[in-house]
């Protein structure tokens, strides 16, 4: 039999094929080109080998093609289209969904602005951008196009990182120019609050709010002829690459408007179709997402919105539900599962008894005014809330450091840190690790003899404390070389 194939190495082959990536042959605006056909009808096309970049799923129906989300460079969008159009084999484009408010989600909606435009009632508002952030992202962009540059450069012209550089520096670029040409959106012309179902005939999309973990206007998007859920990036349970994107964290944030009961409704109903769910993608190709993983995490929000809600209503205070509702203990499996960790964790939980209870974070009106520059007696109003019968505020010391370490790194604003350091210090005087930031604060400060106090007090409530030790040693070394 020598000479003559096997069947089974046949077998094999075609067995492991499928899992080589394909290399890309054709490119979009300098990237590499990404289709994926789902059925005879559906296509999933993509650019990019390494950066983050947005699945655009695409829908041939009877009442014309259907496109759930664009990337963030209208320019790419375009010519998305094209590709979408040669491979659907039609060009009847009739609506596009988006499945949240972000740029790179909805950053290329103008390439669709001839067709329905479908989103949440809220992603018009979360599209807007902010001027002075404007601002700060394009002298970012500027700074860090010329690192990618170096990036690019340093590495043998064909290897994986000089291709990672390269796209990395393509797609920096292709974002820096959307930034600066700052066109106005497309904004969405059909939206709805709790569910809408399109009817195209032979295909419905069934589109329901599931946000408040990730932005203000998440929706899933479910295609139950094509057995296809699409989740934005609300969550994912793998990704594939270590750049995440979008999809890195699982978490209720503070300022960011909430439905859990919707939420919950919405997520059951989906649940409840599990037999008719065959393909689940995240918002980007860069992640995958199981239907335990999803389920998982649905039954998280349920356990916290019960669990920590009732502990809310019973006038409990949010020390004892971060306590009873630990991560590691009370969610092991998703303690290690991407989109988690500690400070996810208790933003959630917190953003959880906040709406509950109506006490607002007091750390976030604190340092706002100390950012607006208020004078003391506005502050003291603030924390005088603390002993009254009808509170506004809670007070987390956490949440309080967290802050202060937002002006101190971020903002490079010392004496604003300190003024925070300062009341951490003043709300919480037995924790060692509040005296130990404002001995930072004042060091950064250039107050050497207030930092000196701050970190032996700070040693004195916990003599194992490194950074007090060192800190004041060095304190100590400095005094001893100017005075010698
Ligand atoms: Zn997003």
């Amino acid at each position: 039999m020598r000479g003559v194939r096997s069947p089974w190495s046949l077998a094999f082959l075609l067995l492991f094929l499928p899992v080589l990536p394909a290399p890309a042959s054709e490119e979009v605006a300098g990237l590499p080109l990404h289709v994926q056909r789902l059925d005879a009808k559906t296509v999933r096309v993509w650019v990019g080998d390494f950066v983050s970049t947005t699945n655009v799923v695409a829908f041939a129906t009877a009442k014309g093609i259907v496109v759930v989300d664009t990337t963030g460079v209208p320019r790419i969008d375009r010519e998305l289209r094209g590709v979408i159009a040669r491979e659907l084999g039609r060009t009847d484009f009739a609506a596009l969904i988006d499945t949240h408010e972000h740029g790179d989600h909805t950053g290329g909606n103008s390439a669709y602005a001839d067709t329905a435009i479908v989103a949440h009632e809220r992603c018009a508002a979360g599209m807007r951008r902010d001027p002075a952030a404007r601002e700060r992202i394009l002298a970012w962009q500027t700074q860090h196009l010329g690192e990618l540059e170096t990036e690019a450069a340093k590495h043998a012209a064909g290897s994986v990182e000089a291709r990672r550089a390269a796209e990395q520096l393509t797609f920096g670029r292709l974002n820096h120019e959307v930034w600066k040409e700052n066109a106005a959106p497309a904004l969405p012309t059909k939206t709805f609050s709790d569910r809408l179902t399109l009817d195209m005939g032979d295909t419905t999309f069934e589109l329901s709010f599931i946000g408040g973990m990730h932005s203000a206007s998440d929706i899933a998007v479910f295609v139950p002829e094509r057995g296809i859920l699409m989740t934005g990036d609300t969550m994912a349970d793998r990704w594939l690459t270590d750049t995440p994107g979008c999809l890195a964290s699982f978490t209720a944030r503070e300022g960011v408007p909430h439905d859990f009961p919707l939420l919950l409704e919405n997520g059951r109903r989906l649940l409840a179709q599990k037999e008719r769910v065959r393909t689940i993608l995240p918002g980007h190709w860069n992640g995958e997402l199981s239907f335990a993983g999803f389920e998982a995490r649905l039954k998280y929000v349920e356990a916290l919105w019960e669990g920590v809600g009732k502990l809310a209503k019973d006038g409990r205070p949010l020390e004892e539900a971060l306590a009873a509702f630990p991560l590691e203990a009370r969610f092991p499996d998703l303690a290690k599962s991407p989109g988690f960790n500690a400070r996810n964790h208790v933003s959630t939980v917190s953003e959880i008894w906040s709406l509950t209870t109506g006490l607002r974070n007091g750390a976030t009106e604190l340092f706002s005014l100390i950012e607006a520059g208020a004078p003391e007696e506005q502050v003291r109003a603030v924390l005088a809330d603390r002993g009254s019968k009808t509170p506004r505020y809670y007070f987390l010391e956490r949440e309080i450091n967290g802050r202060g370490y937002l002006f101190l790194n971020q903002q490079k604003k010392a004496a604003e840190a300190v003024r925070l350091f300062r009341i951490n210090a003043e709300l919480f005087p037995a924790s060692w690790n509040v005296w130990d930031s404002l001995g930072e604060g004042l060091l950064a400060a250039g107050d050497a003899a207030g930092a000196r106090a701050a970190y032996e007090k700070s040693v004195q409530i916990n003599p194992e404390s490194r950074s007090g030790r060192e800190a004041l040693e060095k304190i100590r070394a400095e005094a001893a070389k100017s005075t010698s």
